[in-house]
């Protein structure tokens, strides 16, 4: 796997994608990715989702308090990122929303059926609404 790929299916593992997933989307054979997430486990396994480092150059990334998560360590990396995967926009993987609670621009990974940008805007939502049921 060239190093791209490499972050890509760290990347992708972080998010706790399986390996058919992760091969499905990287067009990486599963075994690659199996044998590769088993020889360089991300985040020290499922409980801790590491979700602060650079898609581009894979550095951590500092999380300030009250800003959205950051994917890129900076604007060069976004850019690179970006233009290295232009298939990425086009396929439409992420999904951008607008969060009806928040209004924060959010994104979801294949998922196009998300309303809002977290389950506290979801939760306060339903409250403020008074949502019937549940
Ligand atoms: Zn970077
Ligand atoms: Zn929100």
């Amino acid at each position: 796997m060239t190093a791209e790929q490499i972050n890509r299916v760290n990347e992708l593992s972080r998010q706790g994608l399986g390996y058919k997933r992760i091969a499905a989307l990287t067009g990486i054979p599963a075994n690659t990715v199996k044998t590769h997430c088993r020889r360089h486990p991300v985040g020290g396994g499922k409980t801790e989702r590491a979700d602060a480092y650079c898609r581009q150059c894979g550095k951590p990334l500092t999380r300030q308090p009250k800003q959205k998560p950051r994917r890129f360590c900076s604007d060069a990396c976004r850019m690179k990122w970006w233009n290295a995967h232009p298939e990425q926009i086009r396929r439409r993987a992420w999904y951008t929303f607008v969060c009806p609670q928040c209004g924060e621009e959010f994104q979801s990974y294949g998922n196009a059926h998300r309303k809002y940008c977290s389950r506290k805007c979801a939760a306060d939502a339903r409250r403020m609404g008074g949502g019937k049921g549940d």
